[in-house]
Formats: C-alpha cells, structure tokens, sequence
C-alpha cells in the first residue's frame, strides 16, 4: 500500500494542511488561517491541526506515515528547528518537529517553504533530478531555493539560498531580517507596493507592470530582480533556473524582458548562452505536493 503523509504549508496569512499519497494524490486538502492557529501559541495550534488531521486520516483507514511541515522561515539543517521566521508570531525559535513528534509520535520533518516548492516545480516541469536547479520566487520578499546533488542544498546550518539578503551596496534600509540594505527591499512585493502607493496611487498594485513597467521605480525593481536570479546563477552555474511567486504572475509582466536584465549580468559564455529561465506552474497545492516528494524521496 502507498505510503501517506500530512503535509502542511504554513504562511503569515493562511496555512494548507492535507494527506498527500507517496505517489502524489492528494486526498484531502484545508485551509485554516494562520492567526487563528497562533491564538493560543503557534506550536500548540500547529500540534492540534496536525492531530485533527491525523485523527481523520485514522477514521477514513489511513495511517499517516509522516509529516512535514513548510515554513516561511529559515530552519537548521537537521530539519527540526525554526531558526527565523519574520512574518509568523511566535515561530522563531520553535523546536517544531520535536514538538509535533511528541504530540502524535509520527516522524516530523520541517523545511523552508520554497524548498517544498522547488521539489514540486523539479517535479511538474519534468527537471531531470540529477540536475542542478535554482528557484527564486518574488513574493513580499525573494525566496530562494538551491537543488544541487539530487537534493535541497541546506547549508552548515540550514540557510543556505538566502538570496533576498545579499547586501545591495550604499543602500540602508532595514530588512525584515534586521540587516540593512538586503537585495529583496528592492526587488520583492513589499517594496513594489510601498513605491506604487506612495508614487502612483491611482494604479492598483495588480497593475503595477502593465501600467508602469517604464517608470524608473518600476524599472528599479526588475532590476533588482534580474540581478538576484543572475548573482546566484553565475555563482552555481546551474542547468535551470525556476523563477516563481506572485510579482512574475502579474499582468504586464514582460518575461522576454526580463530575461534580457537577467542576460545582461550574467558571465559570459556561461551560464549566459545556455539558461533559459523557467516559471514555476505553482499551484494552490504545490507546498503539500513538494512535502510529500521531500518525504517520499
Ligand atoms: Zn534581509
């Protein structure tokens, strides 16, 4: 019988919880939101869910042969600990498998969120596993995920591609991460939508590229973003590079256009002549899927 896992994809705002087949069914899917998880303590609310769901899976004659959880953090590298998490209250610091473990005595595995993703998007693109991949993913800041050796790459201590805090030089704005002047101040969401708002406020920030795609704020951040994904790409020399998150998604957002930013720092003539980038097919389920091949494999 094929293994089942319960698989969860926490973020600031809404957390997916389902049961995904180790032959990557998923059986059942919820979203809960994350602040109502948190009321009494992340670690509690997260046990809960995962025993609920447990509980569930054991009333329909499924066991669940793991779990794996997906935050927007960095963790160590053992896969246990949530080491900083910006935008969920009360995860920094947390022992999350451990906890988990102890509540339902079912092997617990914790990853960064984007490294669920790029397993999924290595798995829906149909990457060769044996190859080299980087996934940079612009949402609210830059996500980034490195797959080298047929596996995530985590690093000495688990924060290993962490892209969006490259230092940008002569620039000093505080990071969520409290550093100053980091590359996804100017090349994620948040900053997109604080220039939109304070200098254009009559487009919708959805509007942002279709509109505005030559105004030297908007140009600013494709640049920032073009130079994150061709920073890491001269540093590994990858076969692919996935580039995924909500701000590539946006109406008006010119890929040929991009590719050509990316182009133009890229070191010659290699990787430059030979990477195409590739857009993630992220779907509402992809953090669950990309648990169970972590799982799975
Ligand atoms: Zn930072």
């Amino acid at each position: 019988m094929s293994k089942k896992f319960l698989c969860m994809d926490v973020g600031g705002t809404n957390t997916r919880v389902g049961v995904v087949s180790e032959d990557l069914k998923v059986l059942g899917s919820a979203i809960e939101r994350t602040p109502e998880l948190a009321a009494k303590g992340i670690g509690v609310g997260l046990c809960d869910l995962v025993l609920r769901w447990v509980e569930l899976a054991k009333a329909e004659g499924n066991t669940i042969d793991g779990v794996v959880i997906g935050v927007p953090a960095t963790v160590d590298a053992s896969c246990r600990v949530v080491l900083q998490a910006p935008n969920v209250e009360g995860l920094t610091g947390l022992p999350l498998a451990d906890l988990v473990e102890q509540a339902t005595g079912i092997p617990t595995t914790v990853e960064k969120d984007v490294n669920l993703l790029i397993l999924s998007d290595i798995h829906s693109l149909g990457i060769d596993p044996a190859s080299a991949v980087c996934g940079v993913y612009f949402g609210t800041g830059i996500g980034n995920a490195l797959y080298l050796g047929g596996k995530v790459w985590h690093g000495a201590h688990g924060s290993a591609g962490e892209l969006g805090h490259v230092p940008a030089l002569g620039r000093t704005e505080t990071c969520g991460c409290g550093n100053p002047g980091c590359l996804e101040c100017f090349g994620g969401g948040h900053h997109l939508a604080s220039v939109v708002k304070e200098s254009y406020p009559e487009t919708p920030i959805g509007r942002a590229f279709a509109e505005l795609a030559d105004k030297p704020e908007v140009v600013e951040v494709l640049e920032a973003m073009a130079i994150a994904v061709a920073a890491e790409a001269n540093i590994i020399d990858p076969d692919e590079v996935i580039i995924g998150g909500g701000l590539p998604l946006m109406e008006g957002f010119d890929r040929e256009a991009f590719a050509k930013r990316v182009y133009t720092h890229l070191r010659k003539p290699y990787p430059a002549e030979t990477l195409e980038l590739r857009y993630s097919r992220q779907g509402q389920l992809s953090g669950l899927i990309g648990g169970a091949i972590r799982l799975a494999s």
